[in-house]
C-alpha cells in the first residue's frame, strides 16, 4: 500500500513566531480531519527544533543539507545536526536550489547518501525546464536527475525516498501540470524505479506531484491513479488552503 503524503514546502518564508501561529492554526484544523495521510512540513532550519517536538500530527523536513560531514563550512548545516533536532525528512534537490545553489546530481548523490546514512527519509525533488518539456526532453531530463543521484541506493534505501515530480515550469508560476500530464510523467518514474528494483519497490514508492497545487486543482490531480499527494509550496503558508488539499484525496 502506497503511502499518501502531503509535504508543505515554505521556502524562505515566516519567522519562528509566524511559523508557530501558522501550525497552531494547521493543527486545529488537521486534527479534526480524517488522517490516513502523512503530512510533513518543510521548514527553515531555523524552525525544525521548535516544529518538530509540536504534534505527532506531522513530520518536520528541512529543505536541504550539506554533502559535507563536518568541519570548516561556514554557513552550513549537516545531516547530523538535521536529525538532532527531531525532523524527519530532508527536501533534496529542489529546483530553486538547482538554479540557484549549483546543486547537480553529483553533489546530491553525497547529500542522498548522509541523510539516509542518519535516519532521514529523503523527499527528492526532479522535473525538466519548460524547454526540456517543448523539446520532448522531459522523460530522459528525469530519468537522468533520478539515475545519477539515486539509482546506486540499494531496495532497503530505495524505501526511504520519496519522489516529488515538480516541472519546473509549474512552480510558484501558477500553472499547473495538467492531471493527464502528471499521471504520465508518474506513471514513467514508476516503470523505471520498477525496471531497476523489481515490482515490489514501484508498487511502495510514493511519488508527489508539485508545481502550483492548490485547493481548486487538488483534487483531480490526486485522482489520478499514480499520484500519491503533493508537495506544496505557496499553498502550505495559508492554513486554510493547505488543509484543504490534506483533504483533497
Ligand atoms: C515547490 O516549491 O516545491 C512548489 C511546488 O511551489 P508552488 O506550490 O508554489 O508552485
Amino acid at each position: 500500500m502506497r503511502k499518501k503524503i502531503i509535504a508543505g514546502n515554505w521556502k524562505m518564508n515566516k519567522n519562528l513566531n509566524e511559523g508557530a501561529d501558522l501550525v497552531n492554526e494547521l493543527l486545529e484544523i488537521i486534527t479534526s480531519s480524517s488522517m490516513d495521510v502523512e503530512v510533513i512540513l518543510g521548514v527553515p532550519f531555523t524552525h525544525l527544533y521548535m516544529l518538530a517536538s509540536i504534534s505527532d500530527k506531522f513530520s518536520v523536513s528541512a529543505q536541504n543539507c550539506s554533502s559535507q560531514v563536518s568541519g570548516a563550512f561556514t554557513g552550513e548545516i549537516s545531516a547530523n545536526m538535521i536529525q538532532s533536532t527531531g525532523a524527519k525528512y530532508v527536501i533534496l534537490g529542489h529546483s530553486e536550489r538547482r538554479a540557484y545553489h549549483q546543486e547537480n546530481n553529483a553533489n546530491l548523490v553525497k547529500k542522498v547518501d548522509l541523510c539516509l546514512s542518519h535516519n532521514l527519509k529523503v523527499i527528492y525533488c526532479c522535473g525538466e525546464l519548460l524547454s526540456e518539456r517543448n523539446s520532448g526532453n522531459h522523460f530522459e531530463t528525469v530519468k537522468s536527475q533520478i539515475e545519477e543521484a539515486l539509482f546506486h541506493l540499494n531496495p532497503e534505501q530505495i524505501s526511504n525516498i520519496v519522489i516529488a515530480y515538480e516541472p519546473v515550469w509549474a512552480i510558484g508560476t501558477g500553472v499547473t501540470a495538467s492531471s493527464d500530464q502528471a499521471q504520465e510523467m508518474h506513471a514513467y518514474i514508476r516503470s523505471i524505479f520498477k525496471d531497476k528494483y523489481g515490482l515490489n519497490i514501484g508498487k511502495y514508492l510514493s511519488i508527489l506531484y508539485g508545481g502550483s497545487c492548490n485547493p481548486s486543482n487538488a483534487h483531480e490531480i490526486f485522482s489520478k491513479e499514480d499520484v500519491d499527494g503533493g508537495l506544496i509550496g505557496g499553498a502550505s503558508l495559508n492554513a486554510n488552503d493547505f488543509s484543504q488539499i490534506i483533504n483533497a484525496f
